[in-house]
């Protein structure tokens, strides 16, 4: 029954989008991407809709009364209800890129380390395999205080996996960059030297699959122009999200994406219990959205050829007896409610979808988008949306 409505979305699908010349597989010779480009907003570190989206709570006015009018909401999406269904970050993030609910567990078992590694590919490499789009086209734009969550960009599926990854720009991946410049500068002699390569040598461990894809020369190209402006000490960048919204604006002008997600993450400092860490983080990213949408606007080859999709990693507890409010780990009722809306060329304006949809519905909509299948992707596409 499930595949069949799953056929039937996706058969309507690709009529309306007229991309009915075949989907790629594993042999086929990339094709060219006609577009549109997906900006995707992780709308993150977890949200209640109440906050985000709703008329009388919401902290975040662009998103609430602006956007909302150029899209289409679904305001009753929501994270799989089944207990082992975990509603937290990086999870979540992987739904949203695999399509599916998949259970995760660090690649090397360690506790509280979440250097997750999908079995189903990501939209990254779908997209990159599809279409030949090089790895810095296809982007994560990450936090600097979750680490793990720069290496969410490829899947062990053999047909694809680290070989089309998605570039990653992070303060951590500019730190490491830093070192490895400045060590070939001969910024360092002596121990100051040998201290500066066991750091560096640390910092390239993180990622361990680096060696399977090696330097992005546009990267560093990327990283050459941002220490101009910003030096070597990280005091004078923005930080935090705004950090996040600084990065991917750059990206935009420089990198050019096809496919690109702003991981914003700082309404998560609600751990340290302080309501308004969250509530502020929550206005952080609606500004950061406002400023990214105008800079897709203002450009002419993104304007009228990017689609928005805005969607939060997992929702918040409502319980007012936590001493720690707004938590997200114990799957109550609200920590898989979210939302999600869409917004650009097909995408009907205005409308509400007022109906239960999956988190993981957001990878095949963006497939259908785009104009590939997410083939290992469980959910159906978000038809309604489509104007
Ligand atoms: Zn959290």
């Amino acid at each position: 029954m499930a595949l069949t409505l799953h056929r039937r979305a996706f058969g309507g699908l690709i009529g309306g989008l007229a991309v009915a010349n075949g989907f790629s597989t594993a042999a086929a010779l990339p094709r060219s991407l006609a577009g549109p480009n997906v900006v995707m907003v992780r709308f993150g570190g977890g949200v209640r809709r109440f906050e985000t989206i709703d008329g009388q709570g919401s902290y975040a006015p662009y998103l609430s009364q602006v956007l909302v009018k150029d899209g289409t909401l679904f305001p009753h999406m929501r994270i799989s209800p089944q207990p082992d269904v975990v509603t937290s970050h990086a999870q979540g993030t992987l739904y949203l890129l695999t399509g599916r609910y998949d259970a995760y567990r660090d690649v090397e078992g360690a506790v509280l380390r979440e250097r997750f590694e999908p079995k189903a590919p990501t939209l990254f490499e779908y997209v990159r395999q599809a279409f030949g789009v090089p790895a810095q086209q296809t982007l994560i734009v990450n936090g600097e205080d979750r680490k793990d969550e720069d290496f969410l960009t490829y899947s062990t599926d053999r047909h694809f996996g680290v070989r089309y990854r998605s570039a990653v720009l992070s303060l951590n991946q500019f730190k490491t960059y830093l070192l490895r410049r400045q060590i070939a500068e001969g910024a360092f002699n002596g121990d100051a030297l040998t201290t500066a390569q066991a750091k560096l040598r640390e910092l390239e461990a993180l990622d361990y699959r680096r060696e399977d894809v090696g330097i992005v020369p546009e990267l560093d190209a990327f990283w050459d122009r941002w220490r101009e402006q910003y030096g070597s000490t990280g005091f004078k960048n923005p930080r935090g999200d705004r950090l996040l919204t600084a990065l991917a604006l750059r990206a935009l002008k420089e990198l050019r994406p096809k496919l690109l997600l702003i991981n914003y993450q700082d309404t998560d400092y609600v751990h340290w219990g302080n309501k308004s860490h969250y509530t502020r983080a929550i206005s952080i990213i609606d500004e950061g959205l406002k400023q990214i949408v105008e800079a897709v606007e203002a450009d002419e080859a993104y304007r009228g050829n990017t689609v928005f999709v805005v969607v939060p990693d997992c929702g918040r507890d409502d319980n007012h007896l936590m001493a720690v409010p707004y938590q997200h780990h114990f799957g109550s009722a609200s920590a898989h409610e979210i939302w999600a809306l869409l917004m650009g060329p097909r995408i009907a304006k205005g409308a509400v979808v007022d109906k239960p949809v999956e988190q993981i519905a957001i990878a095949p909509t963006i497939g259908a988008l785009m104009g590939f299948k997410a083939q290992a992707a469980e959910g159906a596409a978000l038809a309604e949306a489509f104007a």
